[in-house]
C-alpha cells in the first residue's frame, strides 16, 4: 500500500481541485441542467437518461488515454488494459444483439452516429455512387442522404448521390413499392434503412429483395429503436442487412457514441469498416466512451433491460391511447415503438407552436414534419418518446397522466393562437408570455408538471434530495 502522496502547491494544484470550488460557474450550470432533467418532462424520442454506472465509466480516467489501431494492434503503447476493455465491449455489443461471433463483428470505436453512419459509407460505397434513404421529411436521418431544392446538406449527399425514398402521405407508412420503382431507375449501390421519426416497424426482408434487385448493400441505422431491438421488442435487422449502425444514447441507454457493426462473410466488409473508422474517418478512440458503452451493453443484455424495453412500448401506447382518446391524430394511427408524431394540422396548430408552450412548462419535446407537409419551415407536428420517462420509472398511469398534460397544452395554445389575433409565432409567444389566460394557464400548468415530475428518480442520481433546486 502507497502512502498518501501530498497535492502540489505549484502549478499542477488545479489538477486536484473540485469542479464546486474550481470552476462554481460550469458546476452551476451542471446543477442547474440536473434541476431541469429532474423537474421536467423529456419526451424527445432520440434522449434517454443514462445510469449512474455508465457516467461513472465516461467520466473516468481513461480519457487519457490513446489507442488508435485495434487491440493488439496498436499506434501506442500503454494499451494492455484498453485492449482487454475494447475487446470485452465488442463481445458484449455482438451478445446483446444475439450475434454469432463467427457471423458478425463490430467497431465500437465511432464518436456519434452520424461518424459511424459516415464511416460505414465510406467502406460500403466510392464517392458519388449512389445511395437511397428514408427522407427527412419523412422521418429519416439528415445523415442519410439528406439535401434540398438549394444545398447539399450533409455529408451524405455532398460526398454520394442521393435519392430518398417516402412514406405514403395517405398512411404515414414506409411506401416500399414507390421505392422498388425509383431504386429500378436510380440503381443506387447502398440501400440505407432505419430513421428519426418513423413509428412502425421496418421490412427488412422486403428491403433486401429491393437491395439485391440492384445489386445493392443494404444498412440500416438502427439508433432509435437499437434498445428494443437488443430486447427483441422490434425485428431484427441482423437477419437482412450486411452492416447495421447505432448510437448507443437512445433507446440503447448508454453514452453519446456510435458502433458499427459488420458481416464477416462478405466482401472482407471487416477490415473495410475497421479502416474506415481509423484510419479514413477518425483518430484516437474515446475509451471513457468506449467503457461507458461496455457497461451499458451489459445492462441491455439483463432480463431487467428486457422489461424496460418491454415499458419504453407499452408506455408509447398508453400515451397514443390517451391522444386519441382526445380525437387527436396521430401519423400511422399510432405506435409500434417507443414514439409518436402527432398530427396537430387537423386541430389548426404547428409544431413549433406546441414545442413552445411545451418548453415555458418544462415538457421537451421536437417540433416534427408529418406525411404530406407542404413547408419544411413550419412542421404540421410533434415527434414524442417514451424512453426517458420509463427511465424515470414511468407506468402507463404516470405516462397517461403525461399525455393528459400534452391535452392542456393544446387547449392553452389554442387560447394562446387566439389572444394572438395572428397566426404568427411571435404574436402567439407574446399572447402565453404576457397577463392575458393563457398566460395564467402556463404558470398552472408548469406547476403541475414540476410537482408530478419530482417524485419520479432521476437515473444516475442516487439520493435526490441532494438535488439542488432553481426558479
Ligand atoms: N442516426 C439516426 C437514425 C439518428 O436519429 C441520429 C440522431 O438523432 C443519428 C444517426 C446521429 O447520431 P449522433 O447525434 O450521435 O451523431
Amino acid at each position: 500500500m502507497s502512502s498518501s502522496i501530498p497535492i502540489p502547491n505549484d502549478f499542477n494544484k488545479m489538477l486536484y481541485e473540485d469542479i464546486s470550488v474550481y470552476d462554481p460557474e460550469v458546476n452551476e450550470l451542471i446543477e442547474k441542467e440536473t434541476w431541469r432533467q429532474f423537474s421536467g418532462l423529456e419526451l424527445i424520442a432520440s434522449e434517454n437518461l443514462t445510469s449512474l454506472a455508465v457516467m461513472q465509466a465516461n467520466g473516468s480516467i481513461l480519457t487519457n488515454k490513446y489507442s488508435e489501431g485495434l487491440p493488439g494492434a496498436r499506434y501506442y503503447g500503454g494499451n494492455e488494459h484498453i485492449d482487454v476493455l475494447e475487446n470485452l465491449t465488442r463481445e458484449r455489443a455482438l451478445k446483446a444483439f444475439n450475434l454469432d461471433p463467427k457471423v458478425w463483428g463490430v467497431n465500437v470505436q465511432p464518436y456519434s452516429g452520424s461518424t459511424a453512419n459516415f464511416a460505414a459509407f465510406t467502406a460500403l460505397i466510392q464517392p458519388q455512387d449512389r445511395i437511397m434513404g428514408l427522407g427527412l421529411p419523412d422521418g429519416g436521418h439528415l445523415t442519410h442522404g439528406y439535401y434540398t431544392a438549394k444545398k447539399k446538406i450533409t455529408a451524405s449527399s455532398i460526398y454520394f448521390q442521393s435519392f430518398p425514398y417516402r412514406v405514403d402521405p395517405a398512411t404515414g407508412l414506409i411506401d416500399y413499392e414507390q421505392l422498388a420503382t425509383n431504386a429500378n431507375l436510380f440503381k443506387p449501390r447502398l440501400v440505407v434503412c432505419g430513421g428519426s421519426a418513423y413509428p412502425r416497424d421496418w421490412e427488412y426482408e422486403r428491403l433486401r429483395k429491393i437491395a439485391d434487385g440492384q445489386g445493392a448493400y443494404l444498412m440500416s441505422d438502427m439508433a432509435h429503436i437499437s434498445g428494443l431491438v437488443a430486447a427483441a421488442e422490434q425485428n431484427s435487422p441482423f437477419e437482412y442487412c450486411d452492416v447495421v449502425t447505432t448510437t448507443t444514447h437512445k433507446t440503447l441507454r448508454g453514452p453519446r457514441a456510435g458502433l458499427i457493426f459488420f458481416r464477416k462473410d462478405k466482401d472482407d466488409l471487416e477490415s473495410r469498416v475497421n479502416a474506415a473508422v481509423f484510419p479514413a474517418c477518425q483518430g484516437g478512440p474515446h475509451n471513457n466512451t468506449i467503457a461507458g458503452i461496455c457497461v451499458a451493453l451489459k445492462q441491455a443484455a439483463e432480463p431487467a433491460f428486457k422489461d424496460y424495453a418491454k415499458q419504453v412500448r407499452a408506455n408509447a401506447a398508453a400515451m397514443a391511447n390517451v391522444l386519441f382518446k382526445h380525437g387527436y391524430r396521430l401519423q400511422t394511427d399510432g405506435t409500434a415503438n417507443h414514439l409518436i408524431l402527432w398530427d396537430l394540422r387537423p386541430i389548426g396548430l404547428t409544431g413549433s407552436k406546441i414545442e413552445k408552450i411545451c418548453d415555458a412548462v418544462h415538457i421537451t419535446l421536437n417540433k416534427n414534419a408529418v406525411a404530406g407537409d407542404t413547408s419544411a419551415l413550419v412542421p404540421g407536428g410533434v415527434r414524442i418518446g417514451s424512453s426517458a420517462l420509463t427511465s424515470r420509472s414511468m407506468f402507463e398511469k404516470d405516462v397517461e397522466q403525461v399525455a393528459e398534460f400534452l391535452h392542456r397544452v393544446v387547449q392553452i395554445s389554442l387560447q394562446a393562437q387566439k389572444e394572438a389575433g395572428s397566426k404568427k409565432l411571435k404574436d402567439f409567444v407574446d399572447a402565453f408570455e404576457g397577463t392575458g389566460e393563457s398566460a395564467k394557464l402556463v404558470k398552472e400548468l408548469k406547476e403541475d408538471v414540476k410537482n408530478f415530475c419530482i417524485k419520479f428518480p432521476l437515473p444516475s442520481v442516487v439520493d435526490s434530495s441532494t438535488i439542488k433546486q432553481f426558479d
